[in-house]
């Protein structure tokens, strides 16, 4: 394929030469050759000096993904089966461990073809496309799988209408058709999955450790309230783990019998449990007025929401979030703080819990905390790819 140059701003040219795989769209000197979404390009710095070969793509990280550091290197079909295989041995423990039928196959850059991901799901495959650009090697990554392993069928989800919108449409690609729900595990517990219903599919594979640390270490006797709960997998868990009660709040209507049906899946009595369906900020002032308080508390928003009155941002609510969960919390319970914002790192995101701790005049002690897990692969050089962080928080 015809290579197209690519001139890198001299400030952005240390970190892409020692691995960081973006190209970002502030980084091209000479924006206006980029015409075609997934052109080629070999991208140099202002010398002409390579630094590697990569595509056109336009994400909301950024206008491209570098994909190989050698010169000679072809994009091509045999360098997806590549990527594709080395991606599927590195999860071989996963494909046998007969508990866990849910597990992200490919992680983008993490390895090493950022702006699609493929999820498996009991024998089918979910990809998703970040990119117009990306999406025109569709043919070469989907042979990458159906010609070297065993499948059921193939979904994709395109996220690329305007600002990275999911495109509806039927999600189908090849195969068989799956029977929905279908039926996945994950440690033992029980998810139903719905692969061609809209951009998401039921379960967020990502929280499959924190999910386990709740069921096997902090459920056990405690009253537990599920905020921002979508299908309640959180609350599934603690169910699981043996809570006295869980309390789901979602906005979305759907996320009701979205929720009865996960606890129906696990064989919990979900008229045992409480599921509401309500603006979590209107939940918190009705808890406090009732004086309600649970055990462990669970938060984990959208990095960005609009309800009808309120529009809610991570990186500047998260804090007064916080807080709002602190004083319904009782002392000595335990507050999972999540966020998936590659906005903020880590280190402020603690600040928040920090400020919002000492705004109500409480103390904490961190448990413990969690990132992406395994089959969500990342590279020291992009760090931002590891979006997730989730802290156990105690309040002393
Ligand atoms: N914790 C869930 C995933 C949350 S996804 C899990 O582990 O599966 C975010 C959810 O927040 C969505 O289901 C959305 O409907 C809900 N949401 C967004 N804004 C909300 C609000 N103001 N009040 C309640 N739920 C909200």
């Amino acid at each position: 394929m015809k290579e197209t140059t690519v001139k890198i701003n001299s400030k952005y040219v240390n970190r892409m030469k020692s691995g960081n795989p973006i190209v970002l769209k502030e980084a091209i000197i000479n924006i206006k050759d980029l015409h075609t979404e997934g052109m080629i390009l070999k991208v140099v710095d202002e010398r002409g000096q390579f630094i590697g070969k990569g595509y056109y793509g336009k994400q909301n990280k950024g206008y491209g993904w570098i994909l190989t550091r050698k010169q000679n290197e072809a994009i091509d079909g045999v360098f997806f089966q590549q990527k594709i295989l080395q991606a599927i041995e590195k999860r071989k423990a996963f494909f046998e461990n007969e508990d866990t039928t849910a597990f992200r196959v490919f992680n983008g850059e993490g390895d090493g073809i950022g702006g699609v991901t493929i999820d498996y799901f009991d024998g089918y495959y979910v990809i998703n496309w970040y990119s117009k650009g990306i999406y025109q090697f569709k043919e070469e990554i989907i042979q990458s799988i159906t010609s070297q392993f065993p499948f059921k069928g193939i979904y994709q989800k395109k996220r690329f209408d305007v600002d990275g919108k999911y495109v509806e449409e039927d999600d189908f690609v090849t195969g068989e058709r799956g029977q929905f729900p279908l039926i996945v595990k994950e440690n033992g517990i029980h998810f139903a999955v719905y692969l061609n219903e809209g951009a998401m599919v039921g379960v967020f594979l990502d929280q499959r450790d924190v999910r386990k640390a709740i069921r096997d270490r902090y459920a056990e006797g405690k009253t537990v309230l599920n905020t921002f709960s979508y299908t309640g997998a959180f609350s599934v868990a603690a169910a699981l783990g043996g809570a006295t009660k869980t309390t789901s709040v979602d906005l979305a209507n759907r996320s009701k019998s979205k929720t009865i049906e996960q606890f129906s899946m696990n064989g919990i009595d979900y008229e045992a449990q409480d599921i509401i369906v309500e603006d979590v900020f209107h939940y918190f002032k009705y808890a406090v007025k009732k004086n309600l308080k649970f055990d462990l508390v669970i938060l984990d928003p959208p990095s960005f929401a609009r309800s009808k009155k309120v529009t809610f941002s991570a990186a500047k609510d998260y804090t007064n979030l916080l807080k709002q969960a602190i004083t319904i919390t009782e002392d000595h319970g335990v507050i999972i703080a999540s966020t998936n914002s590659a906005a903020f790192d880590m280190k402020r995101f603690k600040g928040f819990i920090k400020t919002a701790f000492q705004e109500c005049n409480e103390r904490y002690e961190i448990l413990e905390e969690y990132s992406l897990p395994e089959d969500f692969r990342t590279i020291k050089e992009f760090p931002e790819g590891d979006y997730l962080k989730v802290v156990f928080i105690r309040k002393k």
